[in-house]
């Protein structure tokens, strides 16, 4: 099998079914093509929940408007930039800044922590949400390297039925303005909401593949007890193992995170997808007063900075070294 041509909706659902012994081949591959793609670099980011308000009010998410009983923060401008300033120190060189979509932060206030922040020598990835074409222009400007904007399902159906108050032609359109803009793009899904089919996922990494995305971020539906999500079965984890590795043997050098949710999901699930595609570890380092209310989803436990480098190198694998572009100058530019 030439996984070079493996492209066709039909021929990713007939993957996304595998079981037994075909199925670890599968992950054998991913992990081969992970190598000789992107190398046994696993990269680390630093990532900062810096407000949890937000103005949407998606299906699956604890941070959704109608979620009258959280705590709801905002981190000043000096708080982020300290917090940036302490882990730049201990060696990450990028800095992730994630909120929900709050129209209560100020942009110029953004632009300078970015200033900031790029002027410490780390890279800045944004996962900001849904903004205008404006913002994405000064954020840019500013020095802001990446952007993290899922596009969370590709099904046009599915999409409106778990992000009700958001148009996917407007998420698409953001998705197009940062990639014209010049950032690094991620994009990715959820796998496993309620009605959603294989060839939903198939579409959703053939969408990846048209789009030419950078980066995926990929990982499980977690039920909040706070969504209209409670109480529902979590999914087969190997499910999201499968999208994983399919998404590295269709999309070789795109930077895959091991997603956090992985180890909400099942017992040392970031380590299972570091084997069978991923290349990247987020860590979570919002300040511990802020953090129990970044309540996206039910976490459990977080990963500190030793305990990922041994994770890596038990994996015999290692730290990476630079910022961990996928674009580096002169390689990879379509
Ligand atoms: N507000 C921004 C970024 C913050 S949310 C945005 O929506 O783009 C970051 C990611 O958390 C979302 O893209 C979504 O995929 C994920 N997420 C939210 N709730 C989740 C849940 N219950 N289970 C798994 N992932 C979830
Ligand atoms: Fe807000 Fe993002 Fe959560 Fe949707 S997924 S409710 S936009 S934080």
């Amino acid at each position: 099998m030439n996984y070079k041509d493996i492209v066709k909706k039909e021929e990713i659902i007939y993957l996304l079914s595998l079981k037994g012994k075909p199925l670890r081949r599968l992950y054998c591959l991913a992990d081969k093509i992970r190598e000789d793609h992107v190398g046994n670099e696993v990269h680390l980011r630093a990532i900062i929940e810096f407000s949890n308000f937000c103005r949407k009010n998606c299906l699956y998410c604890g941070l959704r408007r109608e979620n009258k009983i959280l705590k709801r923060y905002r981190m000043s401008p000096q708080e982020i930039i300290q917090t940036a300033f302490k882990v730049i120190k201990l060696g990450y060189q990028t800095i992730v800044l994630q909120s929900g979509e709050d129209p209560g932060y100020p942009r110029e206030d953004i632009v300078n922590i970015i200033r900031e922040i790029k002027g410490y020598g780390a890279a800045v990835t944004l996962s900001l949400g849904e903004r205008t074409k404006e913002d994405y222009f000064l954020f840019k400007e500013a020095g802001a390297d990446r952007y993290l904007l899922k596009h969370e399902a590709a099904c046009p159906d599915l999409f409106k039925r778990i992000k009700p108050d958001s148009s996917q032609e407007k998420r698409l359109r953001c998705l197009i303005w940062l990639k014209e803009l010049g950032y690094e793009v991620g994009a990715g899904n959820i796998v496993g909401f309620p009605g959603q089919t294989l060839e939903d996922i198939a579409e959703d990494i053939i969408f990846m593949k048209n789009m030419d995305i950078d980066m995926a971020g990929i990982g499980p539906l977690i039920p909040h007890n706070e969504t209209p999500f409670a109480g529902m079965k979590t999914i087969d984890p190997d499910l999201v193992l499968k999208t994983l590795a399919i998404t590295r043997l269709i999309l070789n050098d795109i930077n895959l995170p091991a997603t956090t949710a992985m180890d909400t999901l099942m017992k040392n699930g970031r380590e299972e997808a570091l084997k069978v595609g991923a290349n990247v570890l987020m860590l979570d380092v919002t300040p511990a007063e802020y953090k129990r209310y970044y309540d996206i989803y039910p976490r459990k436990g977080t990963m500190e900075l030793e305990e990922a480098k041994k994770l890596i190198s038990k994996l015999g694998r290692v730290p990476g070294k630079g910022k961990g572009d996928r674009r580096v100058k002169g390689k990879n530019i379509v």
